[in-house]
């Protein structure tokens, strides 16, 4: 018998493999975020776990729940959307219509009723349309630049919700939000406002009395087309209610997509500032071309949303932004739309928006395929009209291309009449 202590076993490799040691703890502040790419985190003891789990202590347990990275993200929206700091929050979610189906299943329920714009963002649009009317929201679609069809809707029984765009696809109409937050909280309705197109750096909707922005990041917010990923921000009380949805739904947000989509936040206003500048010299330069008939841009004082625009998203430092998306209607119906997205030869036709790229769409054989004319007549959207998303190029180089593109279109129609009296 020896009374030599036993000699510790080794761990196998496998075992060693997998219990690695621990990364560093850094202490520092990293000017670049880590990316959190876990699903899961180790505690010492399940009393801790179970505090964490619960909320009575701080930290993370499991991604679908929290996860730092993304946290951060939401965090700084939030920041942007709230500089003075009034006590709100943001929730990231995997994509704006994760975000817009939390959203619209924490304040809604059997038997709820909603007021929601006809022009509204089609994923919206079917999400109450065809999905949530299935679980008892009854929704009524109005025009949603009518303040009096929204009250109207809204005084004809009771209300939780009132939804709106900020700016509306294609046309680029811009939503009265002090009165439709007035509307609602003379009703004790929420108003929640989708407002992709403008992003904080054109209006910042909380500070008009809105309830809830919701953004899909996917656009302006990452601003690059390469994430995916959508983001609420608003009073504690409406977020933790969305919150608890997201977690039960899990439409979480993955850490290397908010990476990607809070480094995007860094150079938002600077982007911003140049798509905005960029689509006003374009809508400047084509208006009056005769191949148009007409341009829909806020920018110009002839839109139905130019008062509005410059009393809604007036900035601090004295400059207003109209957006990034122009919606330009050559003369000559849905064939002269498709032709003119053709002759262009600078931009990328596709989906989205918000990007570095100027991308362009003819919305009647795209995004909008499934109304026929009579349903496009009925949302006010015209089957020749050509959406275009203006990217960060040189807008002179933007412009010449444009210009080329209407010049050609011109040519092939041959001779044609001025009719100034259609645009605007
Ligand atoms: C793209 C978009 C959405 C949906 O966002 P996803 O990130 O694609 O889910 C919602 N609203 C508006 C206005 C959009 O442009």
């Amino acid at each position: 018998m020896s009374d030599d202590p036993p000699t510790p076993r080794l761990l196998g490799e496998q075992t060693r493999a997998v219990h690695l040691p621990p990364a560093p703890r850094v202490v520092q502040e990293p000017l670049g975020q880590a990316v959190w790419r876990t699903s899961t985190y180790a505690f010492d003891t399940s009393q801790e776990y179970a505090d964490v789990l619960a909320g009575r202590a701080p930290g993370y347990s499991y991604s679908r729940i929290d996860n730092p990275t993304v946290d951060a993200f939401a965090s700084a929206v939030a920041a942007l959307e709230d500089p003075v700091g009034t006590g709100i929050r943001g929730e990231a979610f995997a994509s704006g219509m994760a975000a817009i189906t939390a959203t619209l299943m924490a304040l809604t329920g059997a038997g709820a009723h909603v007021v929601a714009p006809a022009g509204c963002y089609g994923g919206t649009w079917s999400l109450l349309q065809h999905t949530l009317s299935r679980f008892g929201v009854d929704t009524t679609f109005v025009d949603g630049t009518d303040l009096d069809a929204y009250a109207g809707a809204v005084r004809s029984r009771p209300t939780a919700l009132l939804w709106a765009e900020t700016l509306t696809n294609p046309t680029m109409a811009v939503a009265d939000l002090p009165r439709l937050a007035a509307l609602a909280h003379d009703v004790g309705a929420v108003l929640a406002v989708d407002s992709t197109f403008a992003s904080p750096a054109v209006c910042q909707p909380l500070r008009h009395g809105v309830d809830l922005v919701i953004h899909s990041a996917t656009k302006y917010l990452g601003g690059h087309s390469d994430a995916t990923g959508g983001v609420v921000v608003g009073r504690e009380e409406l977020i933790s209610a969305i919150r608890l949805v997201r977690v039960e739904t899990g439409g979480v947000l993955a850490p290397d997509e908010a990476f990607l989509l809070r480094r995007g936040l860094a150079t938002l206003p600077l982007r911003m500032a140049r798509h905005c500048a960029s689509a006003l010299a374009l809508a400047r330069a084509v208006v009056e071309h005769p191949a148009v008939a007409r341009v829909d841009y806020p920018g110009l004082p002839g839109h139905p949303g130019h008062d509005l625009a410059d009393q809604l998203f007036l900035r601090s430092d004295g400059v207003t932004r109209y957006g990034g998306v122009l919606w330009v209607v050559p003369h000559g119906g849905r064939e002269a739309g498709l032709r003119l997205a053709e002759l262009l030869r600078l931009p990328a036709t596709g989906a989205s928006l918000g990007g570095t790229h100027t991308l362009v769409g003819h919305a009647a054989t795209t995004t909008h395929r499934q109304l026929d004319d009579a349903a496009l007549a009925a949302g006010g959207i015209d089957p020749a009209g050509v959406r275009i998303s203006v990217g960060l190029e040189d807008v002179e180089d933007l412009a010449a291309d444009l210009l080329a593109a209407l010049d050609q279109l011109t040519g092939s129609r041959g001779a044609h009449t001025d009719s100034a009296a259609t645009r605007r």
